[in-house]
């Protein structure tokens, strides 16, 4: 669909040109960041287990690289359109800029089913884009990492690939490898933690003290499971959570008004995130509908599934006690519920300001691998935390004193930070 809601690229141009005018962003300036600088679309001939050669379309995008070398995933999927991924690779743009890394936005993508191919068969598949666009990518250059479908199994496949073909060690080239080889300690936990460091922070500036606080999470999975933990040990409670079951093929949301046990939950949660409700209720949850999570009377909301879940049918289920929002998914909200939202007045972090913390982590991945030497997992979270604690006050520094709403501070800041970088460059 091309009405703006349902093609992710419409929407990112929409909301570039809207802070692009808020801004007075010169011409020139617009028509080189509202698109991608590079793109390239390629095939990948695979031979399959059976003899035969499947030819698959794989993507790289490159939004924007005048701060740094390209960063950003690679997703494979039946469904994935060219796009999808400018627009992740345009989010990527801004989320570098917000948390002020010195890395661009990429994005790339491969349509096919990994569920439907063997360990092999996606091996050769990996390796078949890398050889295809081994010249356009590099430590200095473009450094992929994984996303939807794709894990550190699949980036060491890469790693492996390109340096065969360049004949040499470049960790660097990929991040989202496994500890131990190049991988950074702090990575699975980076995304959760970097929410719930923006939500301490929000909290902290509003006098609420984060023990006095309940949250609502959509998600079990990487990231709402690290944010729930995080925000326990910070003191407040959470009181649901929402995720899928595999066995009734549906969510479900799982609560305990006292609070939730982080650890006990992940007892029976499976490695995709999922719960089954008997289980849940074996543990004393109340099972609830899968949208339940939203309707709850607590302080925090923290989306942590997927995109496009608070929308204008259902926004004004929103408790009137609810008083910050944190998307730790990216695109939970809806243009039209976000108008809601911010015309209620609920403090919002938005998405690539709150779950900036998984590519902060890879960066300082891709830091230790150029160096070959590894930190603690101490001194990354630690890092982790300035990074996204000054990030956080920046935007919300700038809401307050331009009496801006924080997902547009955050625009303003982001796409002021890449046009500065483009000028000084002398591209425009
Ligand atoms: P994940 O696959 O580990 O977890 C997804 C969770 O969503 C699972 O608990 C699953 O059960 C649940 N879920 C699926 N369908 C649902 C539904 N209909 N209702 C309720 N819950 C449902 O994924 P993740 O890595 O935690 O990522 C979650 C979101 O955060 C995505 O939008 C992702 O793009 C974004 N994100 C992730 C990272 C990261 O580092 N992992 C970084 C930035 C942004």
């Amino acid at each position: 669909m091309s009405n703006g809601v349902y093609n992710p690229f419409v929407n990112a141009q929409a909301q570039f040109d809207r802070v692009a005018e808020i801004i007075g962003l010169d011409q020139a300036t617009r028509d080189l960041l509202r698109q991608p600088l590079r793109e390239y679309h390629f095939l990948i001939p695979v031979k399959m287990d059976d003899g035969t050669t499947k030819v698959f379309r794989g993507f790289r995008v490159q939004h924007n690289d005048a701060r740094g070398p390209a960063k950003g995933g690679i997703r494979f999927h039946p469904e994935e359109t060219a796009d999808t991924v400018r627009a992740l690779a345009m989010w990527m743009t801004w989320k570098c800029a917000v948390v002020d890394i010195p890395l661009g936005g990429g994005k790339g993508g491969i349509i096919c089913d990994p569920r439907n191919l063997s360990e092999k068969e996606q091996e050769r598949l990996c390796r078949g884009w890398v050889r295809q666009i081994v010249r356009n990518l590099g430590p200095y250059l473009d450094v992929p990492a994984p996303d939807v479908m794709t894990s550190s199994k699949h980036m060491l496949w890469m790693l492996d690939e390109f340096e065969t073909i360049t004949g040499g060690h470049y960790p660097g080239f990929i991040t989202g490898k496994p500890v131990g080889m190049g991988g950074s300690l702090g990575r699975t936990e980076a995304t959760g933690y970097g929410v719930i460091y923006t939500v301490r922070e929000a909290l902290k500036d509003r006098g609420i003290n984060i023990k006095d606080t309940t949250a609502s999470i959509q998600g079990f999975g990487n990231v709402a499971q690290h944010a729930a933990k995080l925000f326990s040990q910070l003191g407040g409670t959470v009181i649901a959570v929402s995720c899928w079951d595999n066995v009734d093929k549906r969510a479900y949301t799982f609560r305990k008004k006292d609070g939730v046990d982080v650890d006990e939950l992940r007892s029976i949660t499976d490695v995709y995130g999922g719960i089954t409700k008997d289980k849940a209720r074996d543990l004393g949850y109340e099972v609830l509908d899968a949208m339940a999570w939203l309707e709850q009377d607590v302080d925090i909301l923290i989306p942590a599934a997927l995109e496009n879940q608070i929308t204008a049918e259902n926004v004004n289920k929103i408790s009137s006690q609810v008083k910050l929002i944190a998307e730790g998914a990216n695109g939970p909200t809806t243009p039209d519920a976000d108008e809601a939202i911010k015309h209620r007045r609920i403090f919002m972090i938005p998405d690539f300001l709150a779950n900036a913390g998984g590519v902060t982590c890879s960066y300082f991945e891709q830091v230790q691998s150029n160096a070959n030497y590894y930190w603690e997992k101490e001194e990354v979270l630690s890092k982790l935390d300035t990074k996204m604690t000054a990030a956080f006050h920046a935007v919300n520094d700038l809401a307050k004193r331009s009496s801006l709403y924080m997902r547009d501070a955050a625009y303003v800041i982001a796409i002021n930070r890449v046009a500065q970088a483009v000028k000084m460059r002398g591209w425009v």
